[in-house]
């Protein structure tokens, strides 16, 4: 049997043990220590833009505070791509509140800033401003920064990024993760660089940083005995995962690099193949990470993105069909939902082809020989 190739496995460099060696050395083995500080202080120096970082637990709990700190409670309506994974969405539910899912557009695979736009319209003749409004860079590809920003300014509604897939990408030049009011990342293992769980806020408002980390620390008042005037949450990174996070910053923009080279192997190596499209950068404004190449597949060649994915699956090859979205879900079979058809199509034909950054040559080479013998039939 061939050796298994993954969709995105972890990458670890150099630096990451030893960091990890020095907090056992120091007995720093709690949810808080000098890596914590420092992977912070990493985080908020590469996204740049003054921003303030609260490293945390996961992607999901920063998601969650975020929400808090935009004042999102029960009742309350919140805007949420449609095209996602179901942890951009259920923090909205752990507030009470309902998500109003805004289908993609074709250029980004992204929110669609028209359909964003009738959404707040239609939500608010109903008689609901919606409370926040949450976008995804899916694969690292950047939303349409620009008009959902303004969109979202001219009703005044807070825009939160969810960026857990798009470290190191940016949007005219710009970090993504340091647009919205609040923004998230995460460090879990399959994500561009990871702590082997993890996550972090993001946000120019120091304040809601600093109330974040309060919050995630178990709302302990300034007391010597435990005292407490909030509802607390234990959301904290532990200092060992930080320690990682560390030594993964070193290599991020290796790990970008990395990713892109697969995403150009790809695109390189399957052009003869009509059937198979990959999702361009519309332009030079729009600079994605590649955490994972993605294709559609048309299948009017009698060749389809299932068959596609048993293939690989056959040769022992890992790869997955794009985020199925929200509507969807049967758990989210009742949410309000604005589209126009877009995510179920992608969903349809989508394929995430293996995309880590150790990935070796022989490798590359498998999946895409694997690909094009589908084809040769
Ligand atoms: C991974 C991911 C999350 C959740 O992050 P965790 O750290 O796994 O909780 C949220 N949104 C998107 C789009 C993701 O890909």
């Amino acid at each position: 049997m061939n050796t298994k190739i993954w969709l995105s496995s972890p990458h670890m460099g150099t630096n990451e043990f030893k960091n990890v060696k020095e907090a056992f050395d120091t007995n720093w083995i709690a949810p808080l220590g000098p890596h914590v500080d420092g992977f912070e202080r990493d985080l908020a120096e590469f996204l740049g833009e003054g921003v303030h970082v609260a490293a945390l637990s996961s992607g999901t709990a920063a998601l969650h505070l975020a929400l808090i700190m935009l004042g999102v409670q029960a009742g309350d309506e919140v805007i949420c791509q449609s095209m996602t994974f179901s942890a951009s969405a259920n923090p909205i539910a752990y507030q009470g509140a309902t998500p109003v899912f805004v289908d993609s557009e074709d250029r980004t695979w992204n929110m669609s800033p028209d359909l964003l736009e009738t959404a707040i319209e239609d939500r608010i003749r109903l008689g609901k401003k919606p409370k926040a409004i949450i976008v995804v860079h899916l694969y690292g590809m950047p939303a349409e920064m620009d008009r959902i920003m303004a969109i979202a300014d001219s009703y005044a509604i807070p825009v939160m990024e969810d960026a857990a897939e798009a470290l190191g990408s940016t949007y005219k030049g710009r970090k993504l993760g340091t647009f919205g009011a609040m923004s998230i990342l995460s460090f879990n293992g399959n994500k561009i660089i990871t702590t082997s769980g993890g996550g972090a806020l993001v946000s120019n408002n120091e304040a809601h940083i600093k109330q974040a980390r309060f919050l995630a620390t178990q709302a302990r008042d300034a007391a010597p005995h435990y005292q407490h005037s909030h509802i607390g949450y234990n959301y904290r990174m532990s200092n060992v995962c930080a320690a990682i996070g560390r030594g993964q910053m070193d290599v991020l923009l290796d790990r970008v690099q990395q990713r892109r080279a697969n995403f150009t192997f790809y695109q390189t190596g399957l052009a003869a193949i009509p059937a198979i499209q990959f999702a361009e950068e519309p332009n030079g404004e729009f600079y994605s990470n590649r955490w994972l190449s993605t294709v559609l597949v048309d299948d009017s060649q009698g060749v389809s993105r299932e068959d596609i994915r048993l293939a690989l699956e056959r040769e022992n090859i890992e790869t997955r069909p794009l985020w199925k979205p929200m509507q969807l879900q049967p758990v989210f079979a009742d949410a309000p939902y604005y589209g126009d058809g877009t995510s179920e199509r992608l969903f349809d034909k989508g394929l995430c082809l293996p995309s880590g950054s150790n990935m070796t040559d022989e490798e590359r080479e498998r999946v895409l020989q694997a690909i094009k013998a589908c084809f040769a039939k």
